[in-house]
């Protein structure tokens, strides 16, 4: 044959295993996986701490409860996924301030404020969609509103109404395209967090084992080649040649790229040739986030923790985005004394760069704040690096404000008939999901089915509409 292969799959993350699984379904067999690192699952990947193993990246199923069901509820349905309810209900009883403990009937006032102006702004949403209007981004929605949150307590209830899904202000974030959020809007407003020994990756594990050998639960298929950095691409319609820092090379008549948008546009990859101008430029647009969850471990429980009420809790900085949203792991993990603060952004890329022992310091003191001079200082704590780690190079994306659907079209736009994009990033209304990228692998694989078995092989530039 003039091809080792006939097609190459850049990445074992949720999208690079159901491209793989999509194909072989198809009745092609005939493929490789790349994967960078020594395991699939991407970022959804566990880790020990404190005795427990814990999500260092995807953690909840997000959107069940609605008629459409999400796949990945399906999926963690049919392995018995270990998974909690989170119940939001009572958060307005649970915020602190810089003096601590703040009145809870003020807490029902900002809560119902922060209901109401969400509701106008997911409805001002529609419209200008239905209406074709140019995009605004979130925070303009705000002022046209005619309240924009200024202090603490508005401003932790704004945070953890945008910045702790999409990771990113309302500043930047699109209206058009994130409210409603698509998600939510079909899938249902419920989340559930998985906690479970197997790890979150357990789902990608079990979809990779429908077509790759394995034993044990450990895949041998030759398939899979792990600790396989791809370090350039050439491309062309008569076939691809993928090279890797090893400096082995794989041909392939098709390649099916499916890393983040983060490594895209660090240029870990070379392409050749280099992409068109508007390729690059929709790669460039488009948003990678940063969400980080600190995990704590504790010597002792000292937050209250009576049933799942008391979950979630807000901490309310004169800077905004401080230390933001708490949650303890009491339900899950009963006596690990373990609580995850999360961040995003500019915190998630200072955070990242300081000595662990800097930001144990900085926690005790939020901490100290919140529940008073007695709270013990963190004995153990876990800072994931999503954005520094050079095989992610942040967390998922967002869509940003300017963006149009046609330059997002120019994100996933296939090259030449053989160059092929997948990932969370390429999924149109799910992006910044593990369902987005569950569905964008499967969009991929069959965007290649359809130019390898009908001749429908796509190269052309999407189009603004006239
Ligand atoms: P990835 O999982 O990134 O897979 C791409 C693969 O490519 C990786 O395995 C990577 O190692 C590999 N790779 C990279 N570069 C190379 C290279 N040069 N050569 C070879 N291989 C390479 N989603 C939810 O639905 N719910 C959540 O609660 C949630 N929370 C999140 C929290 C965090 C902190 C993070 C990081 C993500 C979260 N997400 C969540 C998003 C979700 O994890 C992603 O959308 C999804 O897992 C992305 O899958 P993917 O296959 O597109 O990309």
């Amino acid at each position: 044959a003039k091809y080792s292969f006939d097609v190459i799959i850049v990445g074992a993350g949720m999208a690079g295993i159901m491209a793989a699984n999509t194909l072989s379904e198809a009745g092609i067999d005939d493929f490789v996986i790349l994967e960078a690192t020594d395991r699939i699952g991407g970022r959804m990947r566990e880790a020990d701490f404190a005795g427990k193993r814990i999500e260092l990246g995807a953690n909840w199923v997000e959107g069940v409860n609605e008629t459409t069901t999400n796949p990945i509820w399906e999926l963690a349905n049919k392995h018995k996924l270990r998974m909690f309810y989170s119940n939001f209900d009572n958060l307005s009883s649970n915020i602190y301030t810089q003096d601590g403990h703040f009145a809870n009937k003020l807490g029902d006032i900002y809560m119902k404020k922060l209901d109401d102006s969400s509701e106008w702004i997911e409805s001002l949403g529609i419209k200008k969609s239905q209406s074709n209007s140019a995009d605004i981004s979130v925070f303009t929605a705000q002022r046209i509103y005619g309240k924009v949150p200024s202090t603490p307590v508005e401003m932790v209830l704004d945070y953890y109404n945008y910045d702790y899904e999409f990771a990113e202000p309302p500043r930047v974030t699109s209206l058009k395209n994130t409210q409603p959020n698509p998600t939510f809007h079909n899938f249902g407003d419920s989340n559930f967090l998985v906690a479970d020994q197997r790890g979150y990756s357990y789902l990608v594990q079990k979809l990779a084992e429908e077509f790759l050998d394995s034993k044990d639960g450990v895949i041998t298929d030759p398939r899979l080649k792990l600790n396989t950095v791809v370090n350039n691409i050439r491309y062309s319609k008569n076939g691809v040649k993928v090279g890797t820092e090893g400096g082995k090379s794989y041909k392939a008549k098709y390649v099916i790229v499916t890393v983040s948008l983060g490594v895209l546009q660090s240029g870990l990859i070379k392409f050749i040739p280099p992409f068109p101008d508007w390729k690059i430029e929709a790669l460039s647009e488009f948003d990678m986030a940063v969400y980080t969850k600190i995990f704590l471990k504790f010597p002792y429980k000292f937050w209250p923790s009576n049933g799942p009420l008391t979950e979630f809790m807000l901490y309310a900085d004169e800077h905004r985005g401080y230390y933001p949203v708490w949650q303890h792991l009491e339900n899950e993990y009963p006596g690990a004394n373990v609580m995850f603060v999360t961040v995003t952004d500019d915190e998630s890329r200072r955070i990242e760069q300081q000595p662990p022992n800097e930001t144990i310091e900085e926690v005790h003191e939020v901490l100290k704040n919140m529940f008073g001079p007695s709270v013990p200082k963190p004995i153990d704590i876990l800072v994931p690096k999503w954005f520094s780690n050079r095989f992610f190079g942040g967390s998922f994306s967002n869509w940003p404000i300017g963006v149009e659907s046609y330059e997002f079209e120019r994100i996933q736009a296939p090259l030449k008939g053989a160059l092929y994009f997948s990932g969370e990033h390429t999924h149109e209304h799910y992006n910044g999901y593990v369902h987005g990228a569950y569905y964008s692998g499967i969009d991929a694989a069959n965007r290649l089915l359809a130019c390898k078995k009908e001749g429908k092989c796509i190269d052309e530039v999407p189009q603004a509409p006239p």
